[in-house]
C-alpha cells in the first residue's frame, strides 16, 4: 500500500546505480561481509551462517528445506495458510513424510498441537507471518520445547516489521524476503541457520543450487572464496543499502513504526464497521486481513472494482484474498517504507470515496 508506485527508499535505489563489481572483487566481498553482519543484526542473532540466498523468498523456503531433509524424514508442518500449505509441499518434494497441523485459516496456530503431533520430527516447521491470512504465529513456544527437532520459521514477512528473535527463540533455520518489511525489491531471500543445524545440513543435497555446505565456502568471510555461482550484485548492495536503513533507524524504531500504522488501520477499519480477519492478539500489523464489506459494495461493483479503482485513481494497490478467501478478504500491506501513518489516512479516505456510505 502506498501513494503511487511502491518505490523502495531512496538509498535502496541509489544502490542499483552503483557500477557492478566482479562477485570475487575484495571490495565486493567487504560489502557482502557487512550485509551478513546487518542481516544477524536483524535477525537478532550470532549465527555464522547467516546471508542471501540468490533468489526471492521461496528460494529461501526451498533452502531451508533441502539441506536437512532426507527421504522419509518426518517434518511437522503448521498450516494456516497459503505459505503453511507451500512448506508442506516444498517438504514433501523433499520426501518428507509430512504431518499437517491445520488451523482455519485466520486463527494463529496451537504451539502445543504442534508440538503434540510427532514424538520424533526431524523438523518443525512454521510461518511466523501469514501473508495470506495476517496472522501471526508464535515460535518461542515451539523454539524452548522442540527437543531434539530443528525449528524452520518462514520470516517472509516478519524481518523487520515484527521482533524475530532467532537466537532468543531458538529458531534454527529463519528465511526471509527481501520485498516485504526491509523495503528492497524481490530477488534475495536471507536466511540464519543455527550452529545445530549446520551440523545436520547435508553433504550432497539433491539441490545443487541451493547447497549450502558449497554456498558457505563462497559467503563465510575466512579464508578464500570459492565461486560457487555469481552473485547478484546490484540486489546485494540494494540489501546492505535496505538494512543500512533499518538499522540506522533502529529495529525497534522500524516495529514501533510498523506497529503504529497496523494499529491506527485496524482501529479505523473497526470504527467503519468492518471485520478484521485475524483475532486481536494475532494480528500483524504489518498486513491487515479485511473481511469484505459487502453491504458498502456500490451496486453493480465487485470487491475487485474496488481495488481496481483504488490502484487507479489513488494509486493504492490493495491485496485480495487468496484460497478459500478469495473474493471475500483484502489483504492491506503496510510494509517498509509504505509503513507510514499519512498512507493509512490515505488508504482509509479512499476506502470512505470508493464505498458506498453506511
Ligand atoms: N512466505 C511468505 C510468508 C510469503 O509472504 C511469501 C511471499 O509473499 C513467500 C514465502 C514466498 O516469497 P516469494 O514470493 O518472494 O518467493
Amino acid at each position: 500500500m502506498g501513494p503511487g508506485p511502491s518505490n523502495p527508499y531512496p538509498e535502496v535505489i541509489e544502490a542499483f546505480t552503483r557500477p557492478v563489481m566482479g562477485h570475487l572483487d575484495g571490495e565486493f566481498l567487504g560489502l557482502l561481509d557487512e550485509t551478513c553482519d546487518r542481516l544477524r543484526a536483524v535477525f537478532r542473532t550470532g549465527n555464522a551462517l547467516t546471508f542471501p540466498v540468490s533468489g526471492t523468498g521461496s528460494a529461501g523456503m526451498e533452502a531451508a528445506f533441502v539441506n536437512v531433509i532426507s527421504d522419509g524424514d518426518t517434518v511437522v508442518v503448521g498450516v494456516n495458510g497459503v505459505f503453511g500449505e507451500r512448506m508442506c509441499d516444498v517438504a514433501g518434494r523433499c520426501g518428507a513424510n509430512v504431518v499437517r497441523v491445520d488451523a482455519e485459516w485466520g486463527t494463529p496456530l496451537d504451539p502445543q498441537r504442534i508440538l503434540d503431533a510427532h514424538p520424533d520430527p526431524a523438523v518443525i516447521a512454521v510461518v511466523h507471518a501469514e501473508t495470506s491470512t495476517g496472522v501471526r504465529n508464535d515460535l518461542a513456544e515451539l523454539g524452548s520445547a522442540k527437543g531434539d527437532a530443528l525449528l524452520l520459521a518462514d520470516c517472509v514477512t516478519s524481518l523487520g516489521g515484527i521482533d524475530v528473535r532467532v537466537d532468543d527463540w531458538g529458531v534454527d533455520i529463519a528465511y526471509s524476503g527481501t520485498q516485504k518489511c526491509l523495503g528492497v525489491p524481490p530477488g534475495l531471500a536471507p536466511i540464519s541457520v543455527s550452529a545445530r543445524a549446520v551440523e545436520r545440513l547435508h553433504c550432497r543435497p539433491s539441490s545443487w543450487y541451493f547447497d549450502m555446505g558449497m554456498i558457505a565456502n563462497y559467503v563465510s568471510g575466512a579464508g578464500a572464496r570459492a565461486y560457487h555461482h555469481t552473485a547478484p550484485i546490484s540486489m546485494i548492495y540494494a540489501l546492505h543499502a535496505g538494512l543500512g536503513v533499518v538499522l540506522d533507524e533502529g529495529l525497534e524504531a522500524a516495529h514501533a513504526r510498523h506497529r503504529v500504522c497496523g494499529e491506527t488501520l485496524q482501529a479505523g477499519l473497526e470504527a467503519r464497521g468492518f471485520t478484521l480477519l485475524a483475532p486481536a492478539g494475532a494480528r500483524l500489523p504489518q498486513l491487515t486481513s479485511v473481511r469484505v464489506p459487502e453491504w458498502r459494495l456500490p451496486t453493480n461493483t465487485s470487491e475487485a472494482d474496488i481495488r481496481r479503482t483504488l490502484l487507479d485513481c489513488y494509486g493504492i494497490e490493495i491485496g485480495g484474498g487468496l484460497g478459500a478467501l478469495a473474493g471475500k478478504c483484502w489483504r492491506i500491506g503496510c510494509m517498509g517504507h509504505t509503513a507510514r501513518t499519512r498512507n493509512v489516512t490515505l488508504v482509509l479516505a479512499a476506502l470512505d470515496e470508493v464505498l458506498a456510505s453506511d
